[in-house]
């Protein structure tokens, strides 16, 4: 076992680190209250290949494997939890999806740019009838001709209103119930595709989350993406991936909150002392950091497997699950240690403590997490 990482790994952090504290940091309340989009500071991220991380060197991509897309996502969550998940649905939904199951013609066509971050990448697969039951969809899509003419919504889109590209799931033969939904590649300004309403939310402010719509959308055989009727297949196996990176967007965030706390904690002075002479401070900030900690070997050894080329269905679902949950609890506690002053947006407690429940929904609720685990669990027996 080798628990230390590599010294380009222990680069890449740093970059990483100084990216997020020179461009971001000074943003992060400004985008949060006006729900800005960090277009600039996404587009240099591309640029740096924070964006196309995962894929390889000649399609345009970073060439990293997961470890090292986790280390970015932990990092820009530390400072804006918003950029870190802008980051992961575009690489690790979006254009991993097209990585995964395109042709070699649609690697081509979208990879480069959206791997350097020339385009921004979304993925559809919620709709408002069926966000667990994610295969319950409604929108379809009819082949005529040599064309599939698309029809329906979908909701809660990550980065709906500044996608290039959108992938997006639609049924193609109902009765075949799980084969017989499919992926199309949708790129902006096509006749009948369009994004809908924008969402007013909690947190991950900056993130825009948005309706995705489709009336009667008419695209070429050519943008069918992967096997049709494989879509929704293809699509749990692009979450397996996708968990990793809210892990790891959970562990940062849960990072930057442990970090504000015990800074604070040093400097606020209470009936003469630091209050973190007082012990039971002293419990919290040691509860937080331990858990961190697990919740961050748990992502990385997620990551490591993915890396190694093994299935991590039950290892990415504990990961996201464990993390998220631990982030809820510490983002928690940071703002308790802040008291009166963790309620104001003087301190950035109160926002990670927003944007933090984002984790425990996203890509599979807690819920639907212990679900996948169990189900793994019980077929080994
Ligand atoms: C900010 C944000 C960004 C998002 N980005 C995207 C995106 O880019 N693309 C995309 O496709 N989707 C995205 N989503 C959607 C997200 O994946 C769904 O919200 C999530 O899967 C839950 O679906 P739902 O909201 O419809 O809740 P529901 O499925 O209605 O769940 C409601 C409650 O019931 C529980 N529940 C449901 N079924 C079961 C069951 N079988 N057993 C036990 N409990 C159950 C759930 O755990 C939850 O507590 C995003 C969501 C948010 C909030």
């Amino acid at each position: 076992m080798e628990f230390d990482f590599t010294p380009e790994q222990i680069q890449l952090r740093k970059s990483v680190r100084e990216f997020a504290e020179q461009e971001i940091r000074p943003n992060v309340l400004h985008w949060d209250e006006n729900s800005l989009f960090p277009l600039g500071a996404i587009k240099h991220a591309g640029q740096l290949g924070f964006l196309g991380a995962i894929f390889p060197e000649d399609l345009g991509g970073a060439g990293l494997g997961y470890i090292e897309y986790a280390i970015i996502i932990e990092e820009l969550a530390r400072v804006d939890p918003s950029v870190g998940l802008i980051v992961a649905a575009h690489n690790s939904l979006c254009t991993n999806h097209i990585f995964i199951a395109g042709s070699d013609e649609q690697r081509r066509r979208y990879i480069p740019k959206l791997a350097t971050g020339e385009w921004i990448g979304s993925w559809s697969l919620t709709e408002s009838e069926s966000g667990s039951d994610a295969a319950g969809m409604r929108t379809k899509a009819v082949k005529d001709g040599s064309c599939w003419v698309i029809n329906g919504s979908k909701v809660f889109t990550t980065n709906a209103g500044y996608a290039d590209v959108c992938v997006a799931m639609a049924v193609t033969d109902r009765a075949a119930s799980h084969h017989g939904v499919s992926a199309f590649i949708l790129e902006n300004g096509v006749p009948g595709f369009r994004f809908g309403k924008k969402e007013n939310k909690l947190g991950m402010r900056a993130s825009a989350t948005g309706e995705v719509v489709f009336t009667d959308c008419r695209v070429p055989e050519s943008q069918l993406l992967g096997k049709p009727g494989e879509g929704f297949v293809d699509a749990l196996r692009i979450l397996d991936g996708g968990r990793i990176s809210i892990a790891a967007l959970a562990v940062g965030t849960a990072q930057g909150a442990y970090e504000a706390a015990l800074k604070y904690s040093l400097q606020r002075q209470q009936f003469g002392r630091p209050i973190s002479e007082f012990q039971s401070i002293q419990n919290k900030l040691a509860d937080m950091a331990t858990e961190i900690d697990a919740a961050r070997l748990l992502t990385y050894r997620a990551g490591w497997m993915k890396d190694q080329g093994r299935r991590v269905t039950k290892e990415s679902a504990m990961a996201k699950l464990f993390s998220s949950e631990v982030a809820v609890r510490a983002t928690n506690e940071a703002l308790q240690i802040h008291g009166g002053y963790g309620f104001l947006k003087d301190y950035p407690v109160e926002k990670f403590y927003r944007d933090v429940k984002l984790c425990t929904i996203g890509e599979g609720t807690s819920e639907i997490q212990r679900l996948v685990i169990a189900r793994q669990l019980l077929k080994t027996q």
